[in-house]
């Protein structure tokens, strides 16, 4: 048996055809030219990183970006490279590819069909293309439903990303309800939008012409989902939902604190707190700038455990399992505690502390208050 630790890979694909208008992650159009270089770069990279042979890898990540925007072949050369450090793909738990609408053929859908464990997690955001448009969205909702029945006909495991908050537009519950009944997504992601800097949408809301996201109410969290609870999905995190045996084990990892190594510009590493990060910038990756090295101290892992935990809304923190792991805590975060208990905020069953219904929209302001 393999003594080896269990890990996620994370493979970041930096590339996607166009900006969205609220994206501040790095990404560039993919050349025919940069994509080579970035395939052998890539290569190089898990060849010569000493993490694949001590790592047991369960789950494998390709994200981006928009990893099906460098076309089939590409993405078999990226198959093949990854593969290199999976040397028992039985052991597999799943194997995530993100794509977005207007990149998914029936070639590349049928070729993601022969990966063990495929899902697929397609970036949809909204359900209009009125507010596709706001958001700078290169898909219609005729490419949308495209690629829904081209994934729908070829694989088992599909997940939807959302964007709530989007300023000016109605709910997307009704439209989602609608789309999970018609399209029996197995997760739906939504997470809030946030302005970044230097986006066009930053430059809409400073000249007035859009309302700051930062404003708007958190209702829509809850409509989302009181409409997917109701279609049979289980809200297990702050922004995640899934069907029964259907949460993103990828992600669960994160969320635990596990292993998980990541290749590729922008991608992140951690292990026995460690953590890594490549460049964010495809040029500096390329020219084999090295990734900056972060100890985690004491204080981070602790706050970092408490954070993710407390996202987890089933699951929620162990307060016995917290005290064995970072000491009897000061005493005011014991204040704190009953604070946000008594207020509502958070749910205590005898050592578990879960974000109650009214706590999700503070989740950020409860959580740093028990920060240290
Ligand atoms: S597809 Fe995703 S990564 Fe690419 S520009 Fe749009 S939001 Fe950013």
């Amino acid at each position: 048996m393999s003594q080896n630790k269990q890990a996620g890979l994370y493979v970041h694909v930096p590339f996607c055809l166009s900006k969205c208008d609220y994206c501040g992650f790095y990404s560039e159009t993919p050349g025919a030219h940069s994509v080579t270089d970035y395939l052998a770069h890539l290569a190089q990279e898990i060849g010569e990183r000493p993490e694949p042979a001590a790592h047991l890898f369960k789950t494998v990540f390709i994200g981006g970006g928009n990893p099906t925007c460098i076309g089939l072949a590409n993405l078999q050369r990226l198959v093949e490279t990854v593969s290199r450090v999976l040397p028992d793909q039985s052991q597999i738990t799943e194997w995530t590819f993100e794509s977005n609408p207007e990149t998914l053929s029936a070639e590349i859908a049928d070729y993601l069909a022969t990966l063990p464990q495929i899902r697929l997690s397609m970036g949809i955001q909204r359900l209009n293309d009125g507010e596709l448009a706001v958001l700078g969205r290169r898909a219609s909702m005729d490419a949308v439903y495209r690629a829904l029945d081209i994934a729908f006909a070829r694989l088992n495991n599909i997940g939807g990303d959302f964007i709530l908050g989007v300023p000016g537009c109605q709910s997307l519950a009704d439209d989602l309800h609608k789309l999970v009944t018609r399209y029996p997504l197995a997760h739906v992601s939504a997470y809030f939008l946030t302005l970044e800097e230097n986006t066009p949408m930053q430059k809409a809301v400073s000249q007035g012409l859009l309302a700051d996201p930062a404003d708007i109410e958190a209702d829509e969290l809850y409509e989302v989902r009181d409409a997917l609870v109701a279609a049979g999905f289980e809200h297990y995190e702050i922004s995640n939902h899934a069907r029964s045996g259907r949460r993103c084990q990828h992600n669960l990892n994160y969320w635990y604190q596990g292993d998980y190594i990541g290749f590729g510009p922008a991608a992140v590493s951690s292990s026995n707190g460690i953590r890594l990060a490549n460049p964010p910038d495809l040029g500096r990756w390329l020219a084999g700038e090295p990734a900056t090295v972060e100890q985690l101290s004491a204080t981070d892992r602790r706050n970092e455990h408490l954070m993710l935990r407390l996202r987890l809304l089933q699951e929620g923190l162990d307060l016995a399992d917290f005290e064995q792991r970072f000491g009897t805590q000061p005493a005011d975060f014991y204040a704190h505690l009953n604070r946000q208990t008594e207020s509502g905020n958070l749910w205590r069953e005898g050592d578990r502390i879960r974000l109650s219904d009214c706590g999700l929209r503070l989740a950020d302001e409860v959580m740093a208050s028990l920060f240290i």
